[in-house]
């Protein structure tokens, strides 16, 4: 068996008035990220970790935010899309280990819905997906509430 880690990183600047999507659940807040599809963060994070992982490119390669097709998608589509190419390559998803950093709201309560969406998506046990929260401290666009980041760091096998 061959083990790979794929790496994922998103932002997206937070504006009034969007719905806060993260790990596709809507989180109840004043504000939401500003993107083409629904700002996901982890999802968008989390697609770039399995496909980096499988060596099979970015986010922005399979779904260019150019295509009207994905204005205002739910990203789980896009997490399913990468599940199916993965599969094709016959990879399996080992692990998810994510970092989701925002100032406010605290996201904890939300983990385990977020955890089941990824999971069903994925078609993956919900153990396999591990979830953290951070702020930013109060420094840099985070800290200010003006943007929501994370990382995730995916494991395959072959
Ligand atoms: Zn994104």
């Amino acid at each position: 068996m061959s083990v790979r880690c794929g790496i994922g990183y998103d932002l997206h600047r937070l504006a009034d008035g969007r719905k806060l999507m993260i790990g596709g659940i809507e989180v109840p807040f004043d504000k939401g990220p500003v993107g083409h599809s629904d700002g996901d963060v982890l999802a968008h994070a989390l697609v770039d970790a399995l496909l980096g992982g499988a060596g099979l490119g970015d986010i922005g390669t399979h779904f260019p935010d150019s295509d009207p097709k994905w204005k205002g998608a739910n990203s789980l589509l896009f997490l399913e899309h990468a599940r199916k190419l993965l599969e094709e390559k016959h990879f399996s998803i080992e692990h998810i280990d994510a970092v989701v950093i925002l100032e406010r709201p605290r996201l904890g309560p939300h983990f385990p819905k977020m955890r089941e969406a990824l999971a069903k998506s994925l078609r993956v046990p919900t153990e396999r997906i591990h979830l953290k929260a951070k702020t930013n401290e109060g420094v840099d666009a985070v800290g200010r509430g003006e943007a929501i980041a994370c990382h995730v760091v995916a494991t395959l096998s072959l």
